[in-house]
């Protein structure tokens, strides 16, 4: 099973200001600079190689739009803005040609989860059959209410494509195609469904947009199972550690509280995602620098009571990249 990240940002689409861009390529510029003097044949690859790669690719503006795949089956989960470029993917193939069927669940209806919704051109092509998916009970209303004018100027009545709702049970598993997939209740507003999401023994969870407020398993009774013997976490880490101290209640995490969850359920491996739409490339970067100082903290701590030190590999996902579950 895969997992391609088309939008990493949370709360709204954060796309490069003209400042912003101009001001990477001048740093670019005058680090190639200096690399020319010791490499004069100008060797694009060999700098880029040696750059740390937030510098020319960035974290990426795109909202929440997961797609996960295995050989047979396709499960689209949330559709912010990156779902527009998904959609363009999907054109190539069966949806394009209106043959195509796709599955796509819902977390929950904030802006940053729907806003690419109508921006998903295979809904506009007879022929398609699009599932959409939802513990919310009222999932068709919150999906025609994106298309409700004057807020979009073609009306759902006028969607060309085939559209199927399925309301789906609360911690029940829910099987689409080889993917079986979960929803157990986030810490959120409105509120947010974390997802358990299973294909031939390897397990994803997505835990975004959570602020995790019940920390312990007994506090979390039983959506703990979210978490429980999972292989890769999907985790909401918008603000640093002290950002999410002064923002009590906002439905969002930090990285550390999904490190300490992580090991404490013995995950491998933890993307954080959900990035401040303020939060530059750079920002970001010191939300890892703050994290990595904490993990090693984490570490002295399990060197001192003589126990073995917590296996888990984490990171600060870019939008665009597919991870191997
Ligand atoms: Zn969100
Ligand atoms: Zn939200």
């Amino acid at each position: 099973m895969k997992a391609k990240l088309w939008g990493v940002r949370g709360s709204l689409p954060a796309p490069y200001t003209p400042e912003y861009l101009e001001k990477k390529v001048r740093g670019l510029l005058q680090d190639y600079g200096e690399y020319l003097k010791d490499n004069a044949e100008g060797d694009v690859d060999g700098f880029l190689n040696q750059t740390e790669r937030h510098r020319y690719q960035g974290f990426g503006g795109h909202t929440a739009c997961v797609e996960i795949s295995t050989d047979s089956s396709q499960l689209v989960i949330d559709g912010g803005s990156g779902l527009r470029r998904l959609g363009e993917k999907m054109m190539l193939g069966p949806a394009g040609l209106g043959r195509g069927e796709m599955h796509i669940l819902m977390t929950h209806f904030h802006w940053d989860h729907i806003i690419g919704l109508p921006f998903f051109i295979p809904l506009f092509v007879p022929g398609n059959d699009i599932h959409f998916y939802a513990v919310q009970e009222d999932l068709e209303e919150r999906i025609r209410a994106v298309f409700r004018k004057p807020n979009f100027p073609v009306p759902y009545e006028a969607l060309p494509s085939k559209i199927h709702y399925h309301q789906i049970a609360a911690r029940q598993p829910k099987a689409v195609g080889d993917i079986v997939v979960t929803p157990y209740e986030l810490d959120h507003p409105d509120p947010c469904w974390g997802l358990r999401i299973e294909n031939k023994g390897r397990v994803l969870t997505y835990a975004v947009d959570t602020e995790c407020n019940r920390l312990s398993r007994k506090e979390m009774g039983e959506d703990a199972k979210l978490y429980e013997n999972s292989h890769v976490l999907i985790f909401d880490a918008q603000y640093s550690f002290l950002e999410a101290a002064e923002k009590v209640n906002w439905g969002h995490a930090s990285a550390p509280v999904g490190l300490d969850l992580a090991i404490r359920e013995g995950i491998e491996r933890v993307y954080f995602v959900h990035h401040d739409p303020a939060a530059s490339d750079e920002k970001i970067m010191k939300s890892a620098a703050q994290t990595a100082e904490y993990f090693n903290k984490l570490k002295e701590t399990y060197v001192k009571k003589n126990e073995p030190l917590p296996n888990v590999e984490w990171s600060f996902a870019p939008e665009g990249i597919t991870i191997e579950i």
